[in-house]
């Protein structure tokens, strides 16, 4: 409520006071359905009686709004904008991308309700990019030059980061699919950890890419590529079934590494590794802010965990457990 101000008119003291917001159950009609919601309103705290507080109306409108579209599975105006922003495109080349009239969006935007039909599209939209891939290529004739770019520029990059072409790619499109905050430096740990438990709980060697040993832990060159331009945000990718990728062995140790690993953050997971053998053997020699990529071998991950499992069984989650709090770092 700070965006008030702390004291109003009240008609009936005749005076400025102070109030006190409460809430009371509402139910009116929205867009021909009924909805209930939650209305503020405020009282003055001399006599009881209602006050009228600047701003608390349009507030009152927009949570109603916000809540009839939710509870009836509408588009929320906050998430057509954020479709502005993942395409990098303006309201009217977006309106004639998804085939609708040139105003259409605009008109989203100052509240009008999509239909449910267009709402659904716009929802789609939101969360997979091949979809609007589609609509895309079967509108792009009506696009000006400029704004056909930006689409495309944009499409092409979620093209990229969505792709998966080899094992490694999968597993970490699957990793990024978690219920986890994934950043490219936690993507590159629990990598790490994904090759290694397969190799002591499967005997098995997951993927064969290339890991090197850089200043913030072990790297796998190539996806760190491929996710480079997010920095240290999180990695968003979109929605995507991987069962029939993955087997089910490897999901259900990835699963494992992801419910005892992801956890911690990418800097508490880089420490984890520089405490273990594998990274600080390849970094020996280097300086700690000292750009190395000397290669980590797959046989050093596995000869490590191997000894480490045989110590404190990597099978079982208290083990693991033991082994993480043995490394000194938290
Ligand atoms: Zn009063």
């Amino acid at each position: 409520m700070d965006k008030y101000m702390d004291k109003v008119l009240c008609a009936c003291c005749r005076s400025v006071q102070s109030y006190s917001v409460l809430t009371e159950k509402k139910k009116r009609i929205w867009n021909g359905i009924e909805c209930t919601y939650n209305r503020r309103y405020a009282v003055c705290d001399k006599c009881g009686n209602r006050v009228s507080v600047p701003g608390m109306d349009d507030l009152n409108e927009t949570e109603f709004d916000n809540k009839c579209r939710e509870e009836h599975d509408y588009i929320l105006i906050d998430e057509i904008n954020d479709i502005l922003i993942r395409y990098d495109v303006e309201k009217r080349p977006l309106s004639l991308a998804l085939g609708m009239g040139e105003h259409t969006i605009e008109n989203y935007l100052k509240g009008q309700l999509p239909n449910k039909h267009y709402s659904d599209m716009l929802k789609r939209v939101l969360t997979n990019y091949r979809y609007m891939q589609e609509l895309y290529s079967s509108n792009k004739d009506r696009i000006n030059n400029h704004a056909a770019k930006k689409i495309e520029s944009k499409l092409e990059f979620y093209n990229r980061i969505n792709s998966h072409s080899s094992m490694i790619e999968s597993v970490a499109l699957y990793v990024l699919n978690s219920k986890y905050e994934i950043t490219n430096l936690s993507l590159q740990k629990l990598l790490y950890y994904v090759e290694a438990f397969c190799q002591v709980l499967l005997q098995e060697k997951i993927y064969s890419n290339r890991c090197e040993a850089w200043t913030y832990g072990p790297v796998y060159p190539d996806i760190y590529e491929k996710y480079k331009t997010f920095g240290k945000e999180q990695i968003l990718v979109d929605p995507v079934d991987l069962s029939k990728d993955i087997d089910e062995k490897y999901r259900k140790v990835i699963d494992y590494v992801l419910n005892l690993f992801a956890i911690y953050n990418g800097v508490t997971l880089k420490d984890f590794s520089h405490a273990e053998d594998p990274w600080k053997n390849a970094h020996a020699g280097y300086g700690e802010k000292e750009h190395c990529q000397e290669i980590i071998t797959h046989e050093a991950i596995t000869d490590y965990f191997t000894k480490i499992n045989s110590k404190y069984d990597l099978s079982k989650e208290a083990g693991v457990k033991k082994y993480i709090s043995s490394l000194g770092v938290i």
